[in-house]
């Protein structure tokens, strides 16, 4: 059932559906390629709302030549293709170009959707084999829950075969996106290879849905962690309350908010952008009002390749002293005696 293709909804068929003018668009769409999932589609409730302004092409996309299509280096941090290798002991293996839907913020829209030479998986793997640092391996892409099953089956056996792999990653949209290709005989299968981990990507309390939460409960009961990973994007979730109300919502599902992510600097995306300081706010809007399991690590993802780094608003300040002044979560600032 996972081989399958889900149906897929046309630009032209969602346009029409609401009644927005598809000409201009479609112009987009063939420079960043489009894809929509029936049922990611139908969590549309009116042109431009959440939903929509993840998944429908905006002619933003094409005002934005400043930035580069691929800000983090990837490219040249690829010792071989398809794989980054960017800290001494993680590596990310890109599954392929492939997802349900193909997200307009998408760090990766420089490929994602694109045709090109199919990805050389045994390339990756025989360089992690022979990379005895790299301990931990995530598998993004591209979704890596669309490869078909016996692939993912025997890339995940081949890497729990090099001895110095000890954990295994794997990020993917789908529980978000089209959670009906979570099945029992996937999850069944992944549970074969822990210690598997598996951060999805929910961005707004409307993908909450219980088909989603389905999907969750079917990968929590194969054992499997699940964390997400939040994109800070302006005009969908730039807001306390909705942040809030998303990390609740994950909590409940058995899935703890991992990052929340900047906006990288990659070109088609500008529109999407928050002032760094927004992040910053934002969780400390959270802090103390809301559970500390509910509150990921806002993060940048530095240009050129030097990696990600947790933001934090200043909270604690040494005095000339010795002492600290330290900021409540309610803003005041209170002295704490350091005995050592
Ligand atoms: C994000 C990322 C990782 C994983 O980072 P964690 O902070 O361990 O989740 C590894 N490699 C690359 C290239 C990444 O972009
Ligand atoms: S699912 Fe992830 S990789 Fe695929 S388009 Fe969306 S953000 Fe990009």
């Amino acid at each position: 059932m996972s081989e399958s293709p889900s149906p897929c909804v046309s630009l032209e068929e969602i346009l029409s559906s609401f009644k927005v003018e598809s000409a201009a668009l479609q112009q987009v769409a063939a420079r960043f390629p489009f894809r929509l999932s029936r049922y990611y589609a139908g969590l549309i409730r009116r042109p431009d709302d959440p939903v929509w302004r993840q998944a429908i092409p905006s002619l933003q996309e094409l005002s934005d030549s400043d930035q580069s299509p691929d800000p983090l280096d990837e490219e040249r941090l690829s010792p071989v293709p398809g794989l980054i290798h960017r800290y001494p002991d993680r590596a990310v293996l890109l599954a392929g170009r492939q997802c349900a839907v193909f997200c307009r913020f998408c760090m990766r829209k420089r490929s994602i959707g694109c045709t090109g030479d199919a990805v050389d998986l045994e390339r990756a793997v025989d360089y992690i084999a022979v990379t005895p640092t790299l301990r931990d391996i995530l598998i993004s892409g591209g979704d890596p829950l669309l490869l078909p099953l016996e692939m993912l089956d025997t890339l995940l056996s081949r890497l729990r075969a090099i001895s110095h792999v000890e954990i295994i990653r794997i990020g993917s949209r789908l529980p978000v996106t089209d959670p009906a290709r979570i099945t029992p005989e996937l999850c069944r299968m992944l549970a074969c290879h822990h210690p598997l981990y598996l951060n999805t990507h929910f961005n707004h309390p409307l993908e909450l849905t219980p088909q989603a939460a389905r999907a969750c409960d079917l990968l929590s009961g194969a054992g499997i962690p699940l964390g997400n990973q939040t994109v800070l994007l302006k005009g969908v979730n730039d807001d306390p309350a909705v942040l809030e109300e998303l990390f609740r919502g994950l909590l409940r599902m058995r899935v703890k908010p991992y990052y929340l992510h900047q906006m990288d600097l990659v070109q088609g995306t500008a529109h999407f952008r928050t002032p760094l300081a927004r992040g910053m706010e934002v969780v400390e809007a959270l802090r103390g009002r809301v559970s500390g399991m509910a509150i990921p690590h806002f993060v940048v993802d530095l240009p050129g390749g030097r990696g990600k780094v947790p933001l934090l608003a200043e909270t604690a300040r040494r005095q000339p002293d010795g002492s600290w002044r330290i900021r409540t979560c309610d803003g005041r600032m209170v002295a704490y005696h350091d005995p050592a």
